[in-house]
């Protein structure tokens, strides 16, 4: 298979938070495949794979990607499926509002701006808090009118930097929260500083970004995929808030969402006190949890190779990241008979250049003689559910832990 490196549009190898240009690479990714695409044929010249590797900063605990693909390559196929949240990202927004909800205690808020605002589930649900709320997603551009919401809601169909405070907002925001938009970010730093010179003095500001730390717990180094460009440590983001001249509040941590997502909050308020950067995670931490990984899928592809001989394999769960699991376990998945799904828009669906495809099964299906794994290890505990009740003669998870 060809790899498709044109599409690299630069390469960053100085750490965004902290400018250090001495950074580590803990993991080389050549050939790496995109994710999130199903084709209807994987026999295709589109969506080559392009190389990849993972940074990491000894300075602030951040890693982040060498390769920043083109945006228009990365999310043209993507984008369409954005306009509407999975049941997880949703669960995830409500944990979100949860916690967001013992900051401010009942406070009411005059401007509140949501950064990613997406499908507007999150908007809505935070119509209450204040007087005027904007999101802002450039998903939304030309057609911000059709954003039928509430009527203090108001969508922005841009990005940050192309904000116009004086046109586009009633006042500066005393809140502004942003889920899962950070990691996708090229320079999340000139971005944050925007936001931070936009909001009004004392402003709460909360974001949620996958973690490091719990990526290294649970050894996910299949969570790592082009379109994350960066891997936020709690060092790595108090670091960042610190150099933005704000003031951390508190970190909270999802753990039924991405195996633990972080939460952090932080006020538009100068910290005098002396900034502790507490170093937690060391190379050594990092060589382990991925020599973990490794060895998890080492045996994981030694038990489906006795499988083979006995039973027929199917996968449960056609994630969007299942194309990177086969990455790591080497193998294109054409042992398995298919990937089953229950979501019917992917029904028939394959991923480009894995010959194996998803499936819808029908409600007389039958798993009785077959031996299932999980494909979709963000989804691995209601997936593991409704495998007991399909009652396969095996399950198989790829990693030990959940
Ligand atoms: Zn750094």
């Amino acid at each position: 298979m060809m790899t498709s490196n044109s599409v690299i549009k630069y390469q960053k190898d100085i750490c965004v938070i902290c400018d250090n240009d001495n950074l580590e690479e803990v993991l080389s990714l050549p050939n790496f495949p995109l994710t999130g695409i199903y084709v209807d044929d994987y026999n295709t010249e589109k969506f080559m794979p392009a190389d990849q590797a993972l940074l990491f900063c000894s300075c602030c605990q951040h890693a982040q990607l060498l390769n920043h693909l083109d945006p228009v390559y990365l999310y043209h196929e993507t984008y369409t499926h954005r306009s509407s949240l999975s049941p997880i990202a949703k669960r995830g927004n409500d944990f979100f509002v949860d916690y967001l909800d013992t900051l401010i205690n009942g406070r009411k808020f005059k401007t509140i701006l949501e950064v990613g605002c997406n499908d507007l589930y999150m908007l809505e649900k935070l119509s209450s808090k204040g007087e005027h709320i904007f999101g802002l997603d450039p998903i939304w551009e030309g057609r911000e009118s059709e954003a039928k919401t509430y009527e203090n809601i108001s969508v922005l169909g841009k990005f940050v930097e192309d904000i116009n405070p004086a046109n586009d907002l009633n006042s500066s925001p005393d809140l502004i929260v942003s889920t899962h938009t950070f990691e996708h970010i090229n320079e999340p730093k000139e971005v944050m500083k925007q936001l931070v010179d936009l909001a009004a003095p004392g402003a709460l500001i909360a974001i949620e970004v996958p973690s490091l730390d719990t990526l290294l717990e649970l050894n996910r180094f299949d969570q790592v995929f082009h379109q994350h460009i960066h891997y936020y440590s709690l060092a790595s983001f108090k670091y960042l808030i610190n150099s933005l001249g704000c003031t951390y509040v508190s970190h909270t941590y999802n753990y039924s969402y991405w195996g633990g997502t972080m939460l952090i909050a932080f006020e538009k308020i100068s910290n005098n006190e002396n900034f502790d950067n507490q170093k937690n995670i060391t190379r050594r931490a990092i060589d382990s949890s991925i020599s973990r990984f490794k060895a998890q899928l080492s045996s994981f592809n030694d038990l489906i190779n006795i499988q083979r001989d006995l039973s027929k394999i199917y996968g449960y769960g056609g994630a969007q990241m299942l194309p990177t699991i086969a990455y790591h376990l080497d193998s294109d998945l054409s042992w398995c008979e298919a990937i089953l799904d229950d979501d019917e828009s992917r029904n028939n669906k394959m991923y480009p250049h894995m010959p194996v495809k998803i499936i819808k099964p029908s409600a007389d299906f039958s798993l009785a003689d077959s031996a299932v794994f999980i494909g979709a290890l963000d989804s691995a505990r209601p997936i593991l559910n409704r495998l007991i009740s399909l009652n396969p003669k095996r399950i198989l998870h790829p990693l030990t832990i959940m």
